[in-house]
């Protein structure tokens, strides 16, 4: 049989299956369509802007590039040179698929910027997330609000998580007060403080699908055992200052409690924990701070519990499959991994396929702001899975059928039972009904 035929087969049932999209952070589109929106405000607020940065663009130039009120062509010239550096990189690559699908222009040059903007402008209106998600084929996606208000989504395309974030990271009065505020519950000690936590859960675990953390952005992904005497004793320590409050090593013990106490938490509510591993956004990090190894502790320590790790924790994820493969709490997720690099997916997925148990695996989440970056990505996952299979089938490893359940699996069986989105498909609220509108 001609490679070319399997290729085909393989593809074209990869692309019937509605996608469970792990991790999108759309924002909301009532604040979206509020704003002006052009190629280079929307489609450069992130991961391709810090390409941009990184081939050598000064963060003040990318300030200006990114400024709707200043007028376009100014803000092209500023672009272009550095557009042309990084136009090879993944991130790049997935704009002009956005380009050319969504917008029917073959490329991004001097050329096609003006209509291409225009056409991403006239595109900004309400309605937008839905059309796109449908094109893309994308059922669902678990979404990481960056708002306190999950209560605010749209429910017909997204199951919301909260990021608990802040609650780990608060060292200062006013971070705390901050808290108080989102849970509403004074806090005056520390366990004033547990109560605002838990409070902040228990109101939304009937609406979430997952709990978010985050903090390897900022910090070490290694949470002690601490006793909670040492973690009150901190958090005295930050009520106490009247000004900057705790530095961040100090404030160390008091988050690896907090870490461990939302574990719990997770587990009481049947929740999910996503957890950032490997590659983070931006110019400057510490990515040793985010390898998914430093959560070997917790991984031994709450088996009951069920952790999402991340962005195949890339550069990590040799290491990430080894966890998925060894523990049976630890789940593989390659979100944001489609346009990081698509041979990245493509290579974790031949070898997970070989070492990793096959429902512990989900292959898509977009990981986007704006919902053309969402679609690229769709294509991107679907593209590198679709080769992945068609490898292990050459190789003669698997059998078709065999990779055409593991399509399934891991583009959307996975991820639709590890988040329990039969709650998500009963909860939803349903888009107006035919019979309805007839009626
Ligand atoms: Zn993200």
């Amino acid at each position: 049989m001609p490679a070319t035929e399997l290729r085909n087969r393989i593809a074209e049932h990869v692309e019937s299956i509605a996608l469970v999209n792990t991790h999108d952070h759309l924002t909301r589109e009532d604040y979206r369509v509020a704003e002006p929106a052009d190629l280079l405000s929307l489609w450069f607020l992130h991961y391709a802007s810090s390409d941009l940065v990184s081939s050598g663009m000064p963060p003040q130039d990318l300030e200006q590039m990114r400024d709707p009120r200043q007028p376009l062509e100014k803000r092209w010239r500023i672009f272009q040179p550095y557009w042309e550096r990084i136009r090879n990189t993944a991130y790049a690559k997935a704009l002009l698929i956005a380009a050319r699908d969504l917008y029917g222009i073959d490329d991004i040059n001097r050329r096609t910027y003006r209509a291409l903007s225009e056409g991403i402008a006239a595109a900004n209106r309400k309605g937008r997330y839905r059309e796109i998600y449908k094109r893309a084929g994308i059922e669902v996606a678990i979404w990481d609000v960056l708002d306190p208000r999950p209560e605010s989504i749209d429910t017909a395309i997204f199951a919301p998580t909260i990021r608990l974030d802040n609650f780990i990271g608060a060292r200062s009065r006013g971070e705390v007060a901050g808290l108080a505020a989102i849970s509403g519950v004074d806090i005056h000690n520390f366990d004033d403080h547990l109560r605002a936590l838990n409070a902040h859960i228990d109101r939304h675990a009937r609406t979430i699908f997952a709990i978010k953390i985050g903090v390897a952005y900022w910090r070490p992904l290694r949470f002690e055992r601490v006793g909670r005497g040492e973690a009150e004793a901190v958090f005295n320590r930050v009520m106490a200052d009247l000004s900057q409050g705790v530095s961040m090593e100090e404030a160390r013990p008091l988050q690896d409690y907090l870490m461990h106490h939302i574990v719990c938490r997770a587990i009481d509510h049947d929740l999910t924990i996503q957890i950032h591993t490997g590659i983070q956004e931006g110019n400057a990090n510490l990515i040793t701070n985010s390898n998914p190894t430093l959560l070997s502790n917790l991984l031994l320590e709450y088996p009951q519990a069920r952790f999402d790790l991340f962005h195949a924790s890339y550069p990590y994820w040799r290491e990430l499959g080894l966890l998925a493969k060894v523990f049976p709490n630890a789940f593989a997720d390659l979100c944001w991994v489609p346009t990081i690099s698509p041979r990245v997916l493509r290579t974790a997925l031949e070898e997970w396929i070989e070492t990793v148990p096959g429902n512990k695996v989900s292959a898509f989440g977009a990981d986007y702001i704006f919902v053309d970056g969402s679609y690229a990505a769709s294509r991107m996952a679907r593209q590198a899975v679709t080769d992945a299979l068609c490898n292990k089938i050459e190789e003669g490893y698997l059998d078709e059928d065999e990779a055409a359940g593991l399509a399934a699996k891991y583009l959307r069986e996975n991820p639709w039972a590890l988040f329990g989105l039969d709650r998500w498909r009963r909860q939803r609220r349903k888009p107006p009904s035919r019979a309805k509108t007839r009626r």
